[in-house]
């Protein structure tokens, strides 16, 4: 049995980064050890090459990062020269086009009579008209943005991705986009561009040579032996903090869904409760050969009898590349199945009504048994992984600057 002061569970983003920044902090090898169950690292961020280009097999993924320190952190493993910067294209196939996203800000691209038709709808929107903010999900996207909106576009699209009934998801995740404003949709629209505030992520980093997996293959590689791959977490001792019967830790550090939890130790009835109303959805990224016609670099399809929900045109930002690949989520994927086929079971936290309640408390009891949740699933949020790795170097910074003060 080995000992040591951190034990990490799972080694994607939240795993190889708190790893990294608490040996930057000054702890030794020798204090940590990163417990990964795939044999390779990056988790959801990880990519593969596929018809000779990389494919992102967890889903599209591109680094936007708001917090400077963060990319630091990144650039260390993957120097920026390494990386295309891109303007963000993204559209929406609706009318038989394809819009630019957001929709709310390209209605001036429709035809001029369903330009009408969307302003008099957004006219008549809740949040335009001040009334008062609803507290289930498909009634939130109406009052945002309108029927025809939430018709054509929000409820189906999202019908597709969370593939479960809306009215079950809060509305408490949706505070950071921006109020739709019925006189900057209408500028638009007359003077055909668009107009006011912008969602976020309107540039984008991807590897110059492959794909958004490297980074986390270069931060895996850089572990040396506090990385041990190819190996599942399948039992954890409480009291003595002791991990598949092997290593021992002062502290676990969990990025690895609760949801296991129960099959690893016995745990207490309130939280096995509490994470049973933990909900995730998965979701199946198939590759077709085929290059589209489009200048995006990935396409959103609201259209219910198309399984996916989103298209990445690779040819269009990855170096090299033809062809795209399709997200769905995986109960509308039929049965057969290409080689070109990646499975992601964890890959959307559902952010359900009762979820925050229920995180508290497995964060809480978690604290109680020197166990910290981080990341995607030690949180259950729904967060990139530029956040994932922001959340990782403050809980190691915390971590040592209190170890410092003892
Ligand atoms: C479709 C999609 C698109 C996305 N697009 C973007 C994007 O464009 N930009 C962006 O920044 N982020 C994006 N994200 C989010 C990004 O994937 C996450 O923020 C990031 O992966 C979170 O990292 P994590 O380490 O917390 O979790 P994960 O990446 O899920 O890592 C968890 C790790 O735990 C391991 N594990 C699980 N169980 C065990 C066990 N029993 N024993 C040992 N190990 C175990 C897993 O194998 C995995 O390696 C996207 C996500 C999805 C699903």
């Amino acid at each position: 049995m080995k000992k040591y002061k951190y034990l990490i569970l799972g080694a994607g983003p939240s795993g190889l980064a708190v790893a990294h920044r608490l040996l930057q902090s000054g702890l030794s090898t020798s204090d940590i050890l990163v417990i990964e169950k795939n044999a390779e690292t990056g988790g959801l961020c990880k990519s593969q090459i596929v018809d000779g280009a990389p494919l992102d097999t967890g889903g599209g993924h591109f680094l936007d990062v708001k917090y400077e320190r963060v990319l630091e952190f990144l650039f260390r493993f993957m120097p920026k020269e390494e990386w295309n910067k891109f303007d963000r294209i993204s559209k929406i196939r609706i009318h038989g086009q394809e819009i630019d996203h957001p929709l709310e800000a390209n209605l001036w691209q429709l035809p001029k009579d369903t330009q009408v038709e969307y302003l008099e709808s957004i006219a008549k929107a809740g949040c335009v008209s001040d009334e008062p903010i609803p507290d289930s999900f498909s009634d939130w996207i109406v009052w945002k943005l309108g029927n025809k909106i939430a018709a054509e576009y929000m409820l189906p699209y999202n019908k597709k991705i969370w593939s479960m009934d809306l009215d079950k998801l809060g509305v408490y995740w949706l505070h950071k986009l921006p109020n739709v404003s019925f006189r900057e949709v209408l500028e638009s629209c007359l003077y055909g561009k668009p107009q006011g505030q912008l969602p976020a992520h309107g540039t984008f980093l991807y590897p110059k040579n492959h794909g958004y997996g490297e980074l986390w293959r270069l931060m895996g590689s850089a572990l040396g032996d506090s990385l041990l791959l190819s190996t599942e977490v399948i039992n954890i001792d409480l009291s003595t903090g002791l991990v598949n019967g092997q290593w021992q830790a002062e502290t676990i550090i969990n990025t690895i869904p609760w949801a296991h939890w129960e099959n690893y130790c016995s745990l207490p009835e309130n939280i096995t409760t509490a994470i049973s109303k933990l909900k995730n959805i998965s979701i199946d990224v198939e590759y077709n050969s085929n290059t589209l016609t489009s200048d995006a670099h990935w396409i959103y399809e609201p259209d219910e009898n198309k399984s996916y929900h989103r298209q990445l045109l690779r040819s269009n930002f990855a170096t090299g590349a033809r062809g795209h690949w399709t997200e769905s989520n995986s109960s509308r994927t039929s049965g057969s199945k290409s080689e070109t086929h990646f499975h992601n079971e964890y890959a959307y936290p559902v952010n359900t009504k009762d979820k925050p309640e229920a995180v508290a408390v497995i964060l809480e009891w978690a604290l109680e048994n020197r166990i910290i949740g981080l990341g995607r699933w030690g949180k259950w949020e729904h967060m990139n992984s530029d956040i994932a790795v922001l959340e990782a170097l403050q809980l190691a910074d915390s971590l040592t600057s209190s170890e410092a003060s003892i």
